[in-house]
């Protein structure tokens, strides 16, 4: 056995390992496998025992035995559809081997006449015979039979036994790499190398010791590095000095005389910790989380003031134009007058634009608003300071590693996410940046009320929204399809807007992603202009709007949404002061599941708790937004059973960042786990 410590032989593609060309390496790699490294991870699902070997006549039919033969005579008939037959024996008895689909060339190659051969397989009974079909091994060296074989999730094109063959040769040459982790965490899985840990991994005696010492010790490493490269890149930012802003006196004060309400405490908390940020000489790389409806938006636009203020140019980025139109009224209102702020949007004529960039480039535009369109070449700033970006959790840790060096070092960098995470999930999804939540709702905020109802009672819902619409309420109805779709048995909102129309012919309109873009704006503008009561949509009304005036949201099909998206569509309503209503419709053979988590979601309308409770009913890979984050590619770790590891690896890196500048010695932890190779940038 070869017994070397460097890790670069994991990271070899799958060519380097004897046997495996292009076809192999090919079928691999459409399940994501690229280096030996991945293939590691993919653990054998179940194994058969061929240890025990046995004579002819101790053999029991059904079962899968080893046994050594001499064969004696070939029986190929060639005539379709019999098969080939080996007659063999040893000094008990006889039994045959039948071989379908095989060449006789074959069959006499490995089933040579008069020569002891050791076969397995299992054992079949015909015509008063034993018999194997298709032994799945022949060997004369009988060591490589008589064990415990592995056996693995397949795929076409690639058989167990050749698969095995890869995985053994692997392991037979996995390097001995020098201990990562301290003394102390070493101690806490017993002392488990990672070396040994793999070789137990793959032993297939051992499926499913999920507790075991070497297993949570994998498990750890993958914890441990995703929260170290997060470290890293944290540190770097933190490392960047800028100018920092001088706020003159904190004239964002003056805001508040145009608010017809209070910051909350967490909201002002929030705002002091950005405006620290600000004022210091460090850059900025901050997230700022808070359940939807929470009020970041007023925090953002405070800090944005101060910024102006120090005569620094600010950018803030909206997901969808509406979005940024939104808040750009918004500023409109309670900016002071004499600070220019504009919007840039697909739809702004070139005229226009070009006025736009101009004014941006000498510095009369203080603030301007966009989608990710702001960022393009034609864009120069004239001395940008803060960029602000809401609703980030589409971008995921590369993604922010490039948006934190926008706008070069004197410039502050904000998002703004509305996607509670379960604690224990925090520190790997953003230890990259600074965090300050809301958790605190608005005073004057009434909890939105959830129902949930079969479809068969839909009836009584139009009874519900005719008397919301005659109180002049506005109601959302939300469906997961745009059209009626053969396959998928779903609400489509076509169909429903059809329905709808029927019943309340002037107060329905329609908004989809198929709908042009000028006309989705016309369409919520008039909703939020009250000139229609009932808006049939498809998802897309998720995102951030604001409509005070609707006060109901139908959910149809409700079990198909994740608890987290149920709870940001339900956050469209209850913004204004009367009390609003969410209302599930269902299929009624709801599972049990099911039934559970739309409970979850009648009792609390808190996005934290809703986010661990559906965490643990579903998986931590379903919840909203976490698909990009770099969490879904845990191999073993998982933060519902293993919560204390996040817990002990928040602590490891706590101590790291203390007492170890230098993280040399977590190479190769780094190389081997950071799929995203953002290392090469930090190392
Ligand atoms: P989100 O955090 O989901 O982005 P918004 O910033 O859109 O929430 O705020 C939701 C609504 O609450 C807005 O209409 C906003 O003006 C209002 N709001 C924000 N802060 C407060 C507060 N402290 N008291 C009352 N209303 C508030
Ligand atoms: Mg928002």
């Amino acid at each position: 056995m070869k017994n070397n410590n460097n890790y670069e032989y994991l990271l070899n593609n799958l060519t380097k390992i004897k046997g495996v060309g292009k076809k192999t390496t090919e079928i691999l790699k459409k399940k994501g496998i690229t280096n030996i490294f991945d293939l590691l991870w993919r653990l054998p699902k179940s194994y058969i025992d061929r240890s025990n070997k046995s004579k002819i006549n101790e053999l029991q039919i059904g079962q899968v035995s080893t046994i050594t033969i001499k064969p004696i005579k070939y029986s190929f008939p060639r005539i379709k559809n019999l098969p080939n037959k080996v007659t063999c024996q040893d000094e008990t008895g006889y039994i045959d081997c039948i071989f379908f689909n095989s060449y006789e060339g074959y069959i006499k190659k490995i089933l040579p006449l008069n020569v002891n051969i050791t076969i397995s397989g299992k054992i079949g009974y015909y015509k008063n015979k034993y018999q194997i079909t298709n032994p799945t091994y022949v060997s004369e060296d009988t060591s490589i039979i008589e064990k415990v074989h592995n056996k693995y999730r397949l795929t076409d094109g690639i058989n167990q036994k050749y698969y095995n063959k890869i995985i053994e040769q692997i392991l037979n040459n996995l390097p001995s790499i020098p201990e990562w982790h301290s003394n102390k965490i070493q101690k806490k899985f017993n002392n488990q190398k990672w070396r040994e840990s793999i070789i137990k991994l793959h032993d297939a005696k051992n499926i499913g010791n999920f507790q075991s010492d070497y297993y949570r010790r994998l498990a750890f490493d993958e914890i441990l590095a995703s929260m170290l490269i997060s470290s890293e890149i944290r540190k770097k930012i933190k490392k960047i000095k800028k100018e920092n802003k001088i706020f003159k006196v904190d004239e964002a004060k003056t805001i508040f005389n145009n608010l017809d309400f209070e910051l909350t405490n967490d909201q002002k908390r929030a705002l002091n910790e950005i405006n620290l940020d600000l004022k210091s000489k460090n850059k900025m790389f901050r997230l700022l989380q808070g359940d939807v409806g929470s009020g970041k938006t007023i925090v953002s636009l405070i800090s944005a003031l101060n910024v102006v203020k120090s005569d620094y140019q600010v950018a803030l980025m909206a997901p969808t134009e509406i979005l940024a139109k939104q808040h750009y009224n918004f500023a409109k209102k309670i900016f002071p007058k004499n600070i220019e702020i504009d919007i840039l949007s697909g739809k702004t004529e070139m005229k226009k634009k070009k006025l736009i960039y101009e004014k941006i480039k000498n510095g009369k535009i203080k603030m301007i608003f966009g989608t990710h369109t702001l960022f393009q070449k034609k864009m120069n700033f004239n001395n940008l300071g803060y960029i602000i970006i809401d609703e980030q959790h589409k971008f995921g840790v590369k993604q922010r590693k490039n948006l934190s060096d926008k706008g070069g070092s004197n410039c502050d960098v904000l998002l703004m996410s509305a996607t509670p995470i379960p604690r224990t999930l925090i520190m790997s999804i953003y230890g990259d940046m600074d965090i300050s939540i809301i958790r605190e709702k608005p005073k004057n905020r009434k909890s939105v009320i959830t129902y949930s109802k079969p479809d068969s009672k839909i009836n009584d819902v139009i009874k519900f929204v005719r008397k919301e619409i005659d109180d002049g309420n506005q109601i959302f109805w939300v469906c997961p399809l745009i059209e009626d779709s053969k396959k998928i048995d779903h609400e489509s909102a076509i169909k429903k807007f059809k329905y709808l129309k029927n019943i309340f012919p002037d107060s329905v309109d329609i908004l989809h992603g198929n709908i042009d873009k000028n006309k989705k704006e016309e369409i919520l503008n008039n909703f939020l202009n009250k000139k229609f009561s009932i808006l049939v949509s498809t998802t897309i009304i998720e995102v951030g709007i604001d409509f005070p005036n609707a006060n109901v949201i139908v959910i149809e099909n409700a079990n198909k949404f994740g608890l987290s998206q149920l709870h940001q569509l339900r956050g469209r309503v209850g913004r204004g002061h009367k009390q609003a209503s969410c209302i599930l419709l269902f299929k009624s053979n709801l599972s049990e599941n099911a039934r559970k988590r739309i409970n979850i979601l009648k009792s609390s309308n808190d996005g934290f708790v809703i986010s661990e409770e559906d965490m643990k009913l579903r998986g931590f890979g379903d919840l909203l937004g976490f698909k990009q984050s770099g969490l879904k590619n845990y191999k073993l770790a998982d933060p519902i059973h293993n919560a204390d590891l996040f817990k002990l690896g928040e602590n490891e890196i706590l101590r790291i960042e203390r007492e170890e500048p230098n993280i040399k010695r977590y190479k190769p932890l780094l190389k081997l786990y950071d799929q995203a190779d953002i290392i090469n940038d930090i190392i």
